[in-house]
């Protein structure tokens, strides 16, 4: 048996939210319309009816672009990508070919060859013997995203995917829903026996199986697992897998065989005539940069640094900007309250309290601040009543204090217990334990 390095890359199909589709005026919004209520001429690719692009889709994909370090391309096309399908009825899609919006970028080390921008297509529902065509998401505008085949485990992609995935909810372009197939995943997968990663690179195996419009992070590495596994048994046995596309059955969780993998030039792409190249200057692209946001990297190692956290303290806050926006605004809000002037620490115990579910963030700023000042406070002891409470809690249960003395320490719960409740919880537990010993003694 051969020992093999797996040889994958990633296509990631995202959905823009604009208002309007790519191309027409229709909605961007299809999920849950009824069939072929959003179209017109243009979506429906009737002969005569002209594209024109939409400006924000175009900014978007940049935008996708230069959060993933790429270059973007001052000029770029549209091109016509044919092929024949029920769900594309101009019998091409227009795509990006040789000159996309964005190319060479990277995320978490992992190479990023290009993001371009393309419509969808129409979807087919198969229903017994017949199948059914919904042009709604015709033309509804769609950025892939193309890695290099820089990954060598399942791990890896996970991550990557997630991290992926948080970003575009960063910029706020996509619903990204993976159940909706807002985002959807296309993994390129082969197995290869050179150990060493610049000669793996430089010498691809000479096959790649695709496996297509995966829908959720778990079934893309349950699906990539189960090629590796398919594939080793193919060499093993001294073939070579088939170059293919493969589709993911969900239930079997298994892949199996849709069709041989068309080459790109049986697609005759040519530049989209209707639609002229786009130009961008050097102001219109960094005037898009400038849009933003703090990327989740850049927060979680802010968040490190700056507030003293954990890692999967931030990991857990920066995963959703939501929530990591309320983190800095409640946490400022709470240091302006004059009632917090003697809590040390707010940012970490805001954190913790937010990580740990102490307090809800189902609530307004005023409210969480309120209960932080409750629960962090520190307490007021009345040194000489807590003295007098436990010298009679001891004198008044002798059986637990024999008992204890004679090695049942666990009964140190049963005391604390006791004393809190007379302090009506006003004392620290720990300092309370202390205490508890000294007079025991
Ligand atoms: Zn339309």
């Amino acid at each position: 048996m051969n020992s093999y390095t797996p040889v994958i890359g990633l296509e990631i199909h995202v959905e823009l939210k604009t208002k309007s589709k790519i191309f027409c005026q229709c909605s961007a919004d299809y999920f849950g319309k009824v069939p072929n209520t959003n179209t017109c001429p243009v979506c429906l690719g009737m002969p005569g009816a002209l594209p024109v692009p939409n400006r924000t889709a175009i900014e978007w994909t940049i935008k996708i672009g230069q959060a993933l370090g790429c270059t973007i391309n001052k000029h770029s096309k549209f091109d016509r990508k044919h092929y024949y399908y029920p769900d594309l009825p101009k019998g091409y899609q227009i795509s990006q070919y040789d000159e996309p919006f964005a190319v060479s970028g990277n995320l978490m080390g992992f190479g990023i060859t290009r993001v371009h921008l393309e419509e969808d297509t129409g979807k087919l529902t198969h229903a017994g013997d017949d199948t059914l065509v919904d042009f709604n998401r015709s033309s509804v505008p769609l950025v892939e995203i193309v890695t290099e085949p820089d990954f060598d485990s399942v791990e890896d992609v996970k991550a990557f995917l997630e991290e992926l995935h948080t970003i575009i909810k960063y910029l706020d372009v996509s619903d990204a829903n993976m159940e909706e197939g807002s985002m959807r995943i296309e993994p390129n997968i082969s197995l290869s026996v050179i150990a060493d990663k610049a000669e793996r690179m430089k010498h691809l195996p000479n096959y790649k199986v695709e496996v297509k419009n995966i829908n959720s992070f778990n079934f893309a590495k349950k699906a990539i697992e189960y090629e590796l596994i398919r594939q080793a048994g193919i060499l093993d046995a001294g073939k070579t897998p088939a170059q293919e596309t493969r589709g993911y059955n969900e239930d079997k969780k298994i892949t199996y065989s849709q069709r041989s993998k068309e080459e790109a030039q049986d697609y005759r792409y040519f530049p989209e005539p209707d639609i002229p190249p786009i130009e961008l200057t050097d102001k219109e692209i960094a005037d898009i940069k400038a849009t933003l946001p703090e990327l989740p990297a850049a927060k979680r190692e802010r968040f490190m640094k700056d507030f003293g956290l954990k890692e999967n303290e931030v990991k857990i806050l920066v995963g959703d900007r939501s929530i990591a926006d309320y983190y800095e605004s409640v946490f400022s809000k709470i240091k302006l309250n004059r009632a917090s002037s003697d809590i040390e620490n707010i940012e970490k115990l805001t954190a913790s309290a937010i990580v740990n579910k102490r307090i809800s963030i189902n609530q307004s700023l005023d409210e969480f601040t309120e209960q932080f000042i409750e629960v962090y406070k520190p307490v007021e002891v009345d040194e000489d009543k807590l003295s007098s409470v436990i010298a009679s809690i001891i004198e008044n249960n002798p059986k637990q204090v024999e008992q204890y003395k004679s090695g049942k320490t666990g009964l140190m719960g049963f005391f604390i217990g006791q004393v809190m409740k007379e302090m009506k919880g006003q004392a620290d537990p720990q300092a309370l334990q202390k205490l508890i010993i000294e007079k025991l003694s």
